[in-house]
């Protein structure tokens, strides 16, 4: 398998936060989805990958090449997008893709022309007068204009609204499709990482808590909600983010058969039920679960 990007035993640390062996990697061609919540730690990783911050151990290689010996080499072919764009307001979007795009040596002017058509972003408008779904396209077409091998995009989707979203991702979508580039995509939005990632990586509290193809977790993972008279004893340990209420218990698991099995032998008159889990679900269970 061709590893686009390798994350080895990440450790950053800062006064009231660390990243714990931060381990991940995305095959070429693929879609990475970054899940955590807010101060998880994913803008952190970002920068170690890109070479932004430094770290204090474990290793980072990006398209077979070490992060820090070749940093320059790989931001050339690397296609990042950040939190906030940071544009000259008072320029126009066609004077700011030209400004920013003479960064890059291999950046392909009619290739950044026909972005901004397909994007529909006028390239005479000042970009203080594009809305923020705009500024992301404009910042995104910046990102795709030199050709990169792999797009990093951190929160690209956080506050836009939903059509814009949809339209964002589909552009996604059609990248990897098209230019053969592999993505990685940082979110706590799990519904548009579910819509488009091939691979999921969830991050809480600096560790990586699941890193896998998206359909294996979603065919592995299951919620069950469990009547029971005895609380959830002896088989709370069996379950992620637990919780309990007057009806029972809830919670999930990775391993539904060896969980039913034990709570029959248990509780052979316990009612269940099992359903199939969202991403949303695995966040919203795991983060219960580091926060116990
Ligand atoms: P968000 O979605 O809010 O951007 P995130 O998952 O990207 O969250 P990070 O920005 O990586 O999270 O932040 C992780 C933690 O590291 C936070 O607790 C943050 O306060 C802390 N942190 C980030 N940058 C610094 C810094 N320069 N100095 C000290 N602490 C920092």
């Amino acid at each position: 398998m061709d590893v686009v990007l390798n994350v080895d035993g990440l450790v950053k640390k800062y006064e009231k936060f660390s990243l714990k062996e931060v381990s991940f990697r995305i095959p070429k061609g693929y879609i990475m989805g970054f899940i955590g919540r807010n101060g998880a730690g994913k803008t952190t990783v970002i920068k170690c990958i890109m070479d932004l911050i430094p770290f204090e151990a474990g290793s980072i290689q990006v398209f077979g090449l070490d992060s820090r010996q070749h940093s320059r080499g790989i931001r050339s072919r690397i296609g990042y997008v950040s939190e906030e764009q940071y544009f000259y307001e008072n320029m126009t979007a066609g004077w700011n893709l030209d400004f920013f795009g003479g960064f890059y040596p291999n950046r392909d002017r009619d290739l950044a022309a026909s972005l901004m058509k397909k994007f529909d972003i006028d390239p005479s408008k000042k970009v203080s007068e594009l809305s923020k779904g705009m500024k992301v396209k404009l910042a995104l077409a910046l990102a795709l204009a030199h050709r990169p091998e792999l797009l990093i995009l951190d929160e690209p989707t956080s506050g836009l609204d939903p059509v814009i979203r949809n339209e964002l991702l589909e552009l996604l979508m059609e990248v990897v499709q098209d230019e053969n580039c592999s993505i990685f995509f940082s979110s706590h939005i799990t519904s548009d990482i579910e819509k488009i990632a091939d691979y999921v990586t969830f991050i809480e509290g600096g560790r990586i808590v699941i890193s896998d193809e998206k359909d294996a977790i979603l065919d592995r993972w299951r919620l069950f909600r469990v009547e029971s008279r005895y609380g959830s004893a002896g088989l709370a340990g069996r379950l992620t983010g637990v919780k309990t209420g007057e009806f029972g218990f809830s919670g999930i698991t990775d391993d539904p058969e060896g969980f039913v099995r034990e709570l029959k032998s248990k509780y052979p008159d316990a009612r269940y039920t099992m359903e199939k889990v969202s991403l949303d679900d695995l966040l919203v269970r795991i983060v219960k679960e580091e926060e116990a």
